[in-house]
Parts: structure tokens; C-alpha cells; sequence
């Protein structure tokens, strides 16, 4: 099935957060609007998961990362690596560009020298172009990231705790659509500003038991990065998406808080509907909204063919 002309699609690859979770792999999120198609971070197992949805790894050519936590980028060497193979589940036609806060240029030189060996070898058998393999980085700051062929993806500057700046929101539009991720940030009055009118806001949380903080201090200093449930509470009821729904639960073990006692608590400052997100869930944003889990045909299952590049 092709994608409509006026519908954007988002299939979210990865949900979770640095824990290993064979349910929930790291943050990244496919982005599909007419004839573009870009990568939202790319956590651990993008690769994998972008193959489950029936989408070869050169499906894009295009990263855009929202900061430097593992969970984030981890994944983009297996992309940057494997997209390179000239087969139909690969078949990346150039080299990966990516979009970065400072230290792109790092992540770029470093990615060029950690995968020369791979590279030689397939170079050395023609299977490769070596510059398929290059990371091509452009730095960027708030404001406008991407804007081609109508879709348009920007940058909102967030708050991620004192060591992790910049970090990065996205607001994605296309065709009168809006799609908002909060990415990893706190309670923040910049996002609440420019997350208005979105059909889908989807929101990071993070919750730990009083008892747990306790006896694990360690884990508040994660909590502190994130947003409570009544904090996402009042963004949802500051900003009025048609859709709200959690994304990245920080629920760390041991003892962690189930997802209806995050939600409950979440309801004290918001009464509308929250859905919550889960791997290889479809979001298309046309005429309606319409979520279609991975097991319903989402995602790319429903038009393999066309995405192949050549
Ligand atoms: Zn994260
Ligand atoms: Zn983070």
C-alpha cells in the first residue's frame, strides 16, 4: 500500500531505554512523508527492527540525532556498517549523513576509523564502495533541521539535566500534519511552547518507588534527568494533542512501578486519553490518525517493495 500524499507516517523502531529489553530496543523513529524518508535517532537494534518492518537498512540516508546517550546512537554502526552491503536488506546507495548537536564531527571521524577494518576487507572484494561508509556529519542548533520535499523537522532545544547539553525535542510537519517526541528531557516550558497543535505528542517518563530510591540512590540520578507522570500530566493538559502517549518508561528495577500506577498518577494533571508506545507501532497522520500495531500490518509490511532503493 502506498503511503498517501498528505499523510505522515511514523513507525517507532525503538521505545525503550539503555537496559537490554528484547521488547523495547533503543530510541528511533522512522519518519515516512511523500517522497522523504528520515531516521529519528538510532538506538540498539534499529537495524534489526527496521528489517522486521520490512524496510532494507538504506531505506534513508539521513540520521538525525537528539543527543549522546548510548540508547540514542548505539545502533548506527550496525546501520552505517551493514547499510553499506550491496544486498536488497541493505543497499544504502552513499554515505550516511547525520545530523548532530556538537560532537557530530566526533562521531563522524571516529565511526570512519573504528569500521576501516570491515571496510578494507570489502573494499579489497569489491563489495563495497569505501564511501558508502562515511559519516557525513552536519552540526546543528534550535530551530529548522530538515526541510525537504514538505516535510519539515525541528529542533526544540530541551532540558536533559546540566551535563547532557544540548539536547533535543523534535517537532515533525508535513502537509498541515504535526508530530511531536519529546525525546529525553524534563518538565520543560520551551517544548510545552512549541508542541502546540500536535495530532501526536509523544512524551519520555520516568518513575521509581519511594522505598526504591531508598536503598538504590543511584537510580534518583537517572530519575533526575527525566519527567515525572504528573509532570508529563501538565505538558499533556498545557499542550492538548489530539494523541498523548508515553514513550522511553524509565522504570528501573528492582520493584519498578507497573504502567497503570504511572498512569494513574500521570491522570491527577491530565484527564484525557494516554496510550502508551510500544515497538514497531505505526502512527499515520492523514485524513485521520490511526495507530496500527506491528501484528495488524503496520509499518513498512504493507508496501516492501516500493522502499527498496536501487
Ligand atoms: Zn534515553
Ligand atoms: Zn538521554
Amino acid at each position: 500500500m502506498t503511503l498517501d500524499q498528505d499523510t505522515l507516517r511514523i513507525t517507532l523502531l525503538g521505545t525503550g531505554i539503555p537496559n537490554p529489553d528484547i521488547n523495547a530496543f533503543g530510541t528511533s523513529t522512522l519518519i515516512e512523508a511523500g517522497d522523504q524518508c528520515v531516521l529519528i535517532d538510532c538506538g540498539r537494534g534499529t537495524a534489526i527492527r527496521l528489517s522486521q518492518a520490512g524496510y532494507p537498512l538504506g531505506v534513508t540516508d539521513t540520521v538525525i540525532l537528539s543527543h549522546y546517550h548510548s540508547d540514542h546512537y548505539a545502533g548506527l554502526f550496525d546501520l552505517l556498517m551493514t547499510g553499506t552491503i550491496q544486498q536488497p536488506y541493505s543497499n544504502r546507495g552513499g554515505p550516511l549523513h547525520l545530523f548532530g548537536p556538537p560532537g557530530v564531527q566526533d562521531v563522524a571521524e571516529g565511526a570512519w576509523l573504528a569500521t576501516k577494518p570491515d571496510r578494507e576487507i570489502r573494499v579489497a572484494d569489491s563489495e563495497i564502495d569505501p564511501d558508502h561508509m562515511r559519516v557525513i556529519p552536519h552540526e546543528y542548533a534550535e530551530g529548522e533541521v530538515y526541510n525537504r520535499g514538505g516535510l519539515k523537522i525541528i529542533a526544540i532545544e530541551v532540558d536533559h539535566g546540566e551535563f547532557i547539553r544540548p539536547a533535543y525535542a523534535f517537532r515533525v510537519e508535513y502537509a498541515g500534519r504535526v508530530f511531536v517526541h519529546s525525546h529525553d528531557t524534563r518538565y520543560n516550558e520551551n517544548l510545552i511552547r512549541q508542541a502546540q497543535g500536535a495530532d501526536v505528542f509523544v512524551h519520555e517518563v520516568a518513575a521509581a518507588r519511594a522505598e526504591t530510591l531508598a536503598h538504590y540512590p543511584r537510580i534518583q540520578v537517572a530519575i533526575d534527568h527525566h519527567a515525572s507522570p504528573t509532570e508529563v500530566g501538565r505538558v499533556f493538559t498545557q499542550t492538548q494533542p489530539k494523541i498523548a502517549m508515553l514513550t522511553h518508561l524509565v522504570m528501573l528495577p528492582p520493584n519498578p512501578m507497573t504502567i497503570s500506577e504511572i498512569v494513574s498518577e500521570l491522570a491527577e494533571e491530565y484527564s484525557g486519553i494516554v496510550l502508551v508506545a510500544e515497538d514497531l507501532m505505526t502512527i499515520e497522520i492523514g485524513k485521520n490518525i490511526s495507530l496500527i500495531p506491528f501484528n495488524h500490518g503496520g509499518s513498512g509490511l504493507q508496501h516492501k517493495p516500493l522502499r527498496n532503493r536501487d
